[in-house]
């Protein structure tokens, strides 16, 4: 299961075999397999929750399968265009529904308009539950009458006696801000009512520091509170060649940033705080499955902030990993004895972004900032090293004279296709296509060889 966030209370949720999208309100989603269902839920009619522009949008990506589950304060008169020939299921409150792939809807009745929703679905064969709280939430204001607030309080708790003890994947849940002191009521007692396995505040209007002050005074639900607002898939595991676990972590930014085919670099933040956030909940996931892990960041891991080094080893520690992968700049050439004591209980490959051996190319052309020529020098503390091809001036010959040089001074290489970016190098179709037909064949199923077509082949990214 992949959750996105898209906006506001608006988000994606992906299993195995649909789609299911919650108070979509604006802003782009990435629905990308046509031939799944699209389940879209809609809490309640407030604009920033309904908004059936979502079924055009679905219809120009192609998606042929969608049901609406349309509140019961959404009345069919007030359906528009563009939910004409939708299947439509109205959502009453306190009612269970079966949608026609098997999953199951629970309804809640809310403390504001509408519904708040459980879906309990097939994963894959995993059995899944989330939970989106529409705007059922404990709506304390400061000012109001005592007797109002407290009606609120006593119904917020009543209707949540309704999912009391049970277990989630994922709470979406309201934090907002204009509640002053009281925005945490609501998500405080919903988390200590039920079992969240993460918990993405929501509602917010825009001010997402809101969730670093949830995470700051409720310590108790660090390991569960994600960082709403990252959007970037940052868990995969790589199946086929060395097949091992890779995390895309953030850290505080590419220090050398001079790089001209790059623009990668904006993955990162000043905030160690939240980089640390982001970083635990995809710390989370790592499972030990296979004893090898690949740590990469936009950057080195020099950039990565110390809790969260000290989070790598921990969590790789738990889960038996005794092989981890981490990049870095040859900037950081000589740290990388210190890195390799202070990881010392585990084996570390070290990785050069190096992009070619031919030094003009490599520094005139992409910058990287590599003074050095001689291959054993370049390779005497690093393990793998990156290559980058399919860009203009590039020949077959340069480039099976990286790989033989990169397979000669490295355990392993991984060579990543130029993809179209923001930057002034642009992906050179006739040298890509040399590679593909006359390289790629020969070093496609060696071992030592990971090759990316697109950046996002190893499963990470977005
Ligand atoms: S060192 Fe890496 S992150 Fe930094 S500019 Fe170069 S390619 Fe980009």
């Amino acid at each position: 299961m992949k959750i996105t966030y898209i906006y506001h209370s608006g988000f994606l949720v992906e299993s195995a075999d649909a789609y299911y999208i919650f108070d979509y309100y604006r802003a782009d989603f990435p629905v990308t397999d046509a031939d799944k269902p699209v389940y879209v839920f809609v809490s309640h009619r407030h604009p920033d929750h309904y908004n059936p522009y979502v079924f055009e949008i679905l219809r120009e990506k192609k998606v042929r399968r969608m049901t609406g589950i349309i509140s019961y304060d959404i009345k069919p008169r007030n359906y528009t265009s563009h939910m004409e020939g939708v299947e439509i299921i109205a959502a009453e409150p306190d009612k269970e529904y079966t949608l026609d792939n098997g999953a199951l809807v629970r309804t809640l009745r809310s403390t504001d308009k509408g519904v708040a929703y459980v879906v309990t679905f097939d994963d894959g064969g995993v059995p899944r539950s989330v939970y989106h709280a529409g705007d059922l939430n404990d709506w304390v204001w400061e000012g109001e009458d005592d007797r109002v607030n407290k009606w609120m309080t006593g119904s917020y708790r009543r209707y949540l006696t309704a999912v009391e003890g049970m277990h989630f994947d994922a709470v979406m849940v309201p934090v907002d801000s204009r509640q002053g002191d009281d925005m945490f009521r609501g998500i405080e007692y919903l988390l200590e009512k039920v079992k969240a396995d993460a918990v993405y505040p929501m509602h917010y209007w825009d001010k997402p520091e809101v969730i670093m002050q949830f995470a700051g005074k409720y310590p108790q639900y660090a390991d569960i509170i994600r960082y709403t607002e990252d959007r970037m898939d940052r868990y995969s595991v790589i199946e086929d060649k060395n097949p091992r676990e890779i995390v895309l972590l953030r850290g505080s930014g590419c220090v050398y940033k001079k790089c001209t085919f790059c623009d990668y670099y904006s993955d990162s933040g000043k905030d160690e705080d939240v980089n640390y956030m982001i970083n635990r909940a995809a710390l989370s996931q790592v499972t030990g499955k296979y004893g090898n892990i690949e740590i990469i960041n936009s950057g080195s891991v020099f950039e990565l902030d110390k809790r969260t080094i000290e989070l790598i080893k921990k969590r790789c520690a738990e889960c038996m990993i005794h092989t981890i992968h981490f990049e870095a700049h040859y900037l950081y050439n000589n740290r990388i004895e210190d890195l390799r004591r202070e990881f010392a209980d585990f084996e570390l490959k070290m990785k050069l972004g190096l992009e070619s051996f031919d030094y003009d190319f490599r520094e005139k052309i992409l910058h990287k900032g590599i003074p050095e020529k001689d291959p054993e020098v370049i390779s005497r503390n690093f393990d793998e090293a990156n290559f980058l091809f399919g860009i203009r001036g590039q020949t077959e010959d340069g480039m099976r004279k990286d790989i033989e040089l990169g397979l000669a001074n490295f355990e392993r290489i991984c060579i990543n296709i130029m993809c179209a970016n923001s930057t002034g190098i642009k992906p050179c179709k006739s040298v890509i296509k040399k590679f593909v037909r006359n390289i790629y064949p020969e070093y496609k199923d060696n071992e030592r060889v990971d090759i990316l077509i697109n950046n996002t082949d190893f499963g990470v990214g977005d």
